[in-house]
């Protein structure tokens, strides 16, 4: 199968690598690729800033923002058949209580891996394998947005932590320009929110007993 690979902290190293295709182990799933995103994660890799290969390797599959259909399953697989649109996440976590308690994004010890980005081959490529615990089932309604999952998941929770320290008065993404797309996108359902329905904030995520007052736009 075709797919995109870097050198790790060489500048301008992305190309086209040819790999066999993975198999469903029992416990796997095999999915194909229907969707990619490039983000400023992946330039600053290509660029040799960061990136890390897998171990045993000297090449790095990137991608970590994509929208995939199961293609295969193992027999150990449960909750997922051939045709599920998949979204999986990007980072596997290590054994800190952080990343126990089933919240690798505040990890203590810094020893995760992530996919197309730190020590795991990533999803620019036609086919990956994957376990459930890391999949996410796409409905098909969500089938023209999904791959926007990933950068809009940073959205939400730089959201919530706003609203838990008080009204956004405002705030600015420099980051890559799918997380600043869904930054704008957010901002425009929650200044379209009328403020006496807080409970639509749920919709982003935001905690029903957020103020009252319309945040300002966030800035992308
Ligand atoms: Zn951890």
């Amino acid at each position: 199968m075709r797919a995109v690979a870097v050198t790790p902290m060489r500048a301008g190293s992305a190309r086209q690598v040819e790999l066999p295709v993975p198999t469903a182990t029992r416990d796997m799933a095999l999915m194909r690729v229907l969707e990619v995103g490039i983000d400023g994660t992946d330039t600053e890799i290509n660029s040799g800033l960061y990136g890390e290969a897998p171990p045993g390797s000297d090449f790095l599959v990137i991608g970590h923002e994509a929208l995939s259909v199961v293609e295969a399953v193992g027999e150990g697989v449960s909750g997922f058949s051939r045709g599920d649109l998949v979204v999986s996440t990007v980072r596997r976590p290590d054994d800190c209580p952080n990343c126990r308690a089933g919240e690798s994004d505040m990890c203590l010890f810094g020893r995760y891996t992530e996919r197309g980005i730190k020590g795991a081959h990533g999803y620019m490529g036609e086919y990956y394998a994957e376990t459930p615990a890391f999949m996410i089932k796409i409905p098909p309604v969500l089938r023209p947005f999904a791959v926007l999952l990933e950068p809009l998941r940073i959205v939400e929770k730089a959201t919530a932590q706003a609203w838990k320290i008080g009204p956004l008065s405002s705030a600015r993404d420099r980051s890559a320009s799918s997380v600043r797309s869904c930054c704008a996108y957010a901002a425009s359902m929650c200044t379209s929110m009328p403020s006496r329905h807080p409970t639509r904030c749920r919709a982003t995520s935001l905690p029903a007993s957020a103020p009252a007052t319309k945040p300002s736009r966030i800035t992308p």
